[in-house]
């Protein structure tokens, strides 16, 4: 961290957006960009940077605010930023699948436990597609109706991809690790710790959960800084 915040960034030597080096300091102490005219403040800078960190290393809101002794309000809402930012990311990144690819449905949400019937009723039904070795993309349904899932295959996938809808208990087991159950569970993991998710901003937070499990071998703080601070990507 103490690495991050000694960046030539963080110093006022280089610009966050353009990376020029060409900088005015304003009265106010705050920086502007000779090449773009945008005017930013360094203390802004380094306190969104802070709640970038925490978000990345995955601590919650509440912690975080008061880690950074903050408002937890303003994290929050930092935070809701992020994921949006995030989720927008993914629509633009999200290519169409191609090759072998598995599809499934799970049930997120909702007090009751089990999968379909009437525990599904308070829950949230996410189509998933996972590409083999790959990227998974989720998509929120109101039921699984061939209807829908057919819509999303046709405009998520190219043509002539083999798609494997394997219900089978025994094939799942078999598959946990790097198929699609795999992606259930790890953003099931992450879902539980957070208690009561208003249902408008949870599409936000599965878009992150598909952009950390699709990331996951890589160090994604550049990634997140670039995307949610910079607003470069
Ligand atoms: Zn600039």
């Amino acid at each position: 961290m103490k690495k991050i915040l000694s960046d030539r960034y963080f110093l006022g030597r280089k610009c966050i957006y353009c990376s020029s080096n060409k900088l005015y300091r304003l009265k106010d102490k705050r920086i502007k960009c000779k090449q773009y005219e945008k005017k930013y403040s360094l203390t802004q800078l380094k306190k969104e940077m802070l709640i970038l960190y925490y978000f990345y290393l995955e601590l919650s809101a509440s912690k975080t605010a008061d880690e950074l002794d903050i408002d937890y309000g303003v994290v929050h809402r930092k935070f809701m930023q992020f994921r949006k930012r995030i989720a927008e990311y993914c629509n633009q990144e999200a290519k169409k699948l191609n090759g072998e690819l598995e599809i499934d449905e799970s049930y997120f949400g909702g007090r009751r436990k089990g999968n379909r019937g009437r525990g599904a009723k308070n829950k949230t039904i996410v189509f998933g597609i996972l590409e083999r070795k790959g990227k998974v993309h989720t998509k929120i349904v109101e039921n699984v109706s061939a209807e829908i899932l057919m819509n999303e295959i046709k405009n998520k996938t190219e043509k002539g991809s083999v798609i494997r809808h394997d219900k089978d208990e025994f094939a799942k087991a078999k598959n946990h690790i790097n198929g699609i159950e795999g992606f259930w569970s790890f953003a099931k993991e992450r879902f539980y710790k957070y208690h009561g998710i208003n249902k408008n901003n949870y599409p936000f937070y599965l878009k992150e959960m598909e952009f950390r499990f699709n990331h996951r071998n890589e160090n994604v703080f550049n990634l997140l800084f670039d995307i949610c601070v910079r607003g470069l990507v």
